[in-house]
């Protein structure tokens, strides 16, 4: 089995989207540690196509030309990655929000992949998706999965609601190993694997995505499997392990 990351492109957040407990902005007394490119924070966006030599399953597209222009390079990403988009069969969504799902329609509204036989969908989420207009002629296409169940012979599904109400992390096991895809467990990973109880303005339950990172922050550092993020710096694969007080974020 191959996995391969595609990186989307970037997107710049203000510092305010960093939420500590109780919804407090960080204000001026931003921790240091935390990395700024032009004092704004940039979040990779991240896609992973994973080939089990007989079809390609993408989890996640991207965000196309339906957000900011520094995205929607997936196209690019997989044409550098020799990747056929004829052998992407499966998608399967992380959540529903717009960096996530757009690819599946290009900047020129062509199909992103006509080959495309099973669009997997959060069943929380299916009524977000369907509200994206942009994507109406995929909406009737969506099928609905449940966390707990397995989407294919290595990939299983793991419950990580929070960020949003169907936020899903996809397992995928190969032999010995096994890959965490976990979506938007993280978006600031200068400060989140040390201070995870920080959270994102965009995380609908606070409360709830606080809770579900420690949660499967704590099941990458125990199992010592890989991990790969949405919105950890591309390529955005390594291993988690334990601090004394937190956890660290160890790249491939
Ligand atoms: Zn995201």
């Amino acid at each position: 089995m191959t996995v391969t990351s595609l990186r989307d492109g970037y997107v710049d957040m203000p510092i305010r989207r960093l939420r500590q407990p109780g919804n407090i902005v960080f204000g001026d007394k931003l921790p240091s540690q935390v990395a700024l490119v032009d004092g704004a924070l940039r979040l990779s966006v991240n896609a992973f196509a994973i080939d089990d030599g007989d079809d390609i399953t993408l989890i996640d597209t991207g965000a196309s030309n339906a957000w900011h222009p520094t995205m929607g390079h997936l196209p690019e990403a997989l044409r550098e990655a020799k990747i056929a988009i004829d052998r992407v069969r499966t998608i399967a969504f992380t959540h529903t929000h717009l960096d996530h799902i757009h690819g599946l329609i290009l900047a020129d509204g062509r199909d992103g992949f006509p080959q495309l036989t099973r669009l997997l969908v959060p069943r929380l989420e299916l009524g977000m998706f369907r509200a994206e207009a942009r994507l109406e002629r995929f909406h009737s296409r969506a099928q609905p999965f449940d966390a707990g169940q397995r989407v294919s012979a290595h990939i299983e599904t793991i419950a990580a609601a929070g960020h949003e109400v169907g936020h899903t992390c996809f397992r995928v096991m190969s032999e010995n190993e096994t890959l965490l895809i976990w979506g938007d467990i993280v978006h600031v990973p200068s400060l989140q694997f040390d201070r995870p109880e920080i959270t994102w303005e965009f995380d609908a339950d606070q409360e709830q995505a606080r809770t579900s990172r420690l949660q499967i922050l704590g099941l990458a550092a125990s199992n010592g499997c890989y991990v790969a993020g949405a919105h950890l710096d591309s390529p955005g694969v390594g291993r988690v392990s334990r601090t004394e007080t937190a956890f660290r974020f160890e790249p491939l």
